[in-house]
C-alpha cells in the first residue's frame, strides 16, 4: 500500500481563507481580532515560529503585536506585561513563546494569562474544560491534528489510537481529544516496556517524541493512519519527522509529511482560537 499524503499546507490554506472571511465580518462589527505575542531571548527556532505566526495572522487581517524582549527580563516584569495585555481590550489572544529562560517559571506565566485570552490552550482551566469535553480553547497542535484526521473522512469512533509521547502540549491533549471523539487511546512514553507491541495495534498512530525517524515501518500496522508531529533537523540541514517517512508511506493508508503536515495546522489553530476569542466579545 502506498499512503495518501495528508496535505497540511492545503488544509491550513482552506481554513485560513475561511478565518480571513470571519475576521472581515468581525471588523465590520467593529472588532479586529488581536493577538499579542511575547518573545524572550533569541532562540532561532522560537524566532522562526513567531515570524510564521505574525505572517499568518497579518495575512488573515488580524492585528498582531510582538514584544521581543531581552533574556534578562525578570519574571515579575513579564507577569506585569501579561497583566497589561489581560486588561487591554484590543487583544483577544496572548501567547508567550516557549521555552522561557530558566529563571522564569513556565507554570507562573501560563497561569497568569487570562483563561479568556489563552489562545494556546495551556491554562489549567482550559485543559480541565477540554478534559470535560466543554467548549474551550483547544491546544493548537492537537486541535490541528484532529482537523487533519477529519480531512481523511475516516470515522474516529471506535478506532485504536496509539500516541507515542505524553507531553502536556502535544501527546496528552491529542490523546484526550481523540478520546472525546470516541477512539480507544493508548499512550506510549520513555518508560513503555515494548512500544512496538502497542504501535502495531494502532489504526491511528500519532508520534510526538522529537527523535528523527524514531518509528520504522515494522512498527506500523498495514493500513494505519500515521500522524507525524516531530520536527527534527538533521546535520545535513534537512527537516524530518519522528517517523521514517519513506518506509512508512508504503505501509500506511494516510500519512502526514514533515514539513507540510502538522506544522501549518498549529499556526492556523492559533488564529482560529484568536478569532473565537474575538467573537466571544460580541456574544
Ligand atoms: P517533549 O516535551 O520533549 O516530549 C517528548 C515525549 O516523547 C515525552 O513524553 C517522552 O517520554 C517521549 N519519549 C522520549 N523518548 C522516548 C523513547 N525513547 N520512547 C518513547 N517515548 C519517548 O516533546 P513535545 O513538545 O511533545 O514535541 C515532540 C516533537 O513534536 C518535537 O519534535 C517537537 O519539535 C514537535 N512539535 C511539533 C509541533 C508542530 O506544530 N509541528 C508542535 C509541537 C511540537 P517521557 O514523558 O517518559 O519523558
Amino acid at each position: 500500500m502506498t499512503a495518501t499524503i495528508i496535505d497540511g499546507k492545503e488544509t491550513a490554506k482552506e481554513k485560513r481563507e475561511q478565518l480571513a472571511k470571519e475576521v472581515e465580518e468581525l471588523k465590520q462589527k467593529g472588532v479586529t481580532p488581536g493577538l499579542a505575542v511575547i518573545l524572550i531571548g533569541d532562540d532561532p527556532a522560537s524566532l522562526s515560529y513567531v515570524r510564521g505566526k505574525k505572517k499568518a495572522a497579518e495575512a488573515m487581517g488580524m492585528h498582531f503585536q510582538l514584544d521581543h524582549l531581552d533574556a534578562s527580563l525578570t519574571e515579575e516584569e513579564l507577569l506585569q506585561l501579561i497583566d497589561q495585555y489581560n486588561a487591554n481590550d484590543q487583544f483577544h489572544g496572548i501567547l508567550v513563546q516557549l521555552p522561557l529562560p530558566k529563571h522564569i517559571s513556565e507554570k507562573a506565566v501560563i497561569e497568569r494569562i487570562s483563561p479568556d485570552k489563552d489562545v494556546d490552550g495551556f491554562h489549567p482551566l482550559n485543559i480541565g474544560k477540554m478534559l470535560l469535553g466543554e467548549d474551550t480553547f483547544l491546544p493548537c497542535t492537537p486541535a490541528g491534528i484532529v482537523e487533519l484526521l477529519n480531512k481523511t473522512g475516516v470515522s474516529l469512533s471506535g478506532k485504536e489510537v496509539v500516541v507515542v509521547g505524553r507531553s502536556n502540549i502535544v501527546g496528552k491533549p491529542v490523546g484526550q481529544l481523540l478520546l472525546n471523539e470516541n477512539a480507544t487511546v493508548t499512550y506510549c512514553h520513555s518508560r513503555t516496556a515494548n512500544i512496538s507491541e502497542h504501535t502495531l495495534k494502532a489504526d491511528i498512530l500519532v508520534v510526538a517524541v522529537g527523535r528523527a525517524n524514531f518509528i520504522k515501518a515494522d512498527q506500523i500496522k498495514e493500513g494505519a493512519i500515521v500522524i507525524d508531529v516531530g520536527v527534527n533537523r538533521l546535520d545535513t540541514g534537512k527537516l524530518v519527522g519522528d517517523v521514517d517517512f519513506e518506509e512508512a508511506k508504503e505501509k500506511a493508508s494516510y500519512i502526514t509529511p514533515v514539513p507540510g503536515g502538522v506544522g501549518p495546522m498549529t499556526i492556523t489553530m492559533l488564529a482560529h482560537n484568536t478569532v473565537k476569542s474575538a467573537k466571544r466579545t460580541l456574544a
